[in-house]
């Protein structure tokens, strides 16, 4: 990973470097997980499926570099796309910088715990199902939580 500038991630989105960019992701995986979207009104929902690519015990992409030879349709997050989809999580950094509001205080760049994310139960880790075992995506819609307050506490 290249040098990461002091508070970076405090800077606009677009004049991170990649290294910066890469770097601001919190590790929740929810990005990874299946949306279902209302063919009539257009909403999207959330549902629990994991791509099958991501390691539901960790969170994190089990082939990161090789994904687009086995998920062709894996978006590689861009400032274009952060601007345009509706569909990343409220808790996104992604998402949070491009709305100007600040990291909150579990974000690893933050809290210096990489597993705060998951004590803040933002992380998907532990409670979601790769899509390979998944079944009928109608039965997995789920509604995520708001992060905990007291992630500081929680084990
Ligand atoms: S939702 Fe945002 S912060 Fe979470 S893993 Fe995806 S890109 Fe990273």
């Amino acid at each position: 990973m290249g040098e990461l500038r002091a508070q970076f991630w405090e800077l606009p989105l677009r004049d991170l470097t990649r290294a910066e960019w890469e770097a601001l992701c919190d590790g929740c995986g929810r990005c990874c997980l299946h949306k279902l979207e209302d063919e009539d009104t257009g909403e999207v929902v959330d549902t629990n499926i994991a791509c099958r690519l991501l390691d539901t015990g960790t969170a994190q992409c089990s082939d990161y570099r090789n994904r687009k030879a086995f998920v062709p349709d894996c978006l590689r997050l861009t400032l274009r796309i952060v601007e345009q989809v509706t569909w990343l999580p409220q808790t996104c950094a992604y998402r949070l910088r491009a709305e100007g509001q600040p990291l909150q205080g579990w974000h690893y760049l933050l809290s210096g715990d990489r597993d705060a994310v998951r004590r803040a139960g933002v992380s998907v880790v532990g409670r979601v199902v790769n899509e390979i075992d998944a079944g009928p995506m109608e039965h997995h819609i789920t509604q995520w939580p708001q992060p905990r307050k007291d992630w500081e506490r929680e084990p």
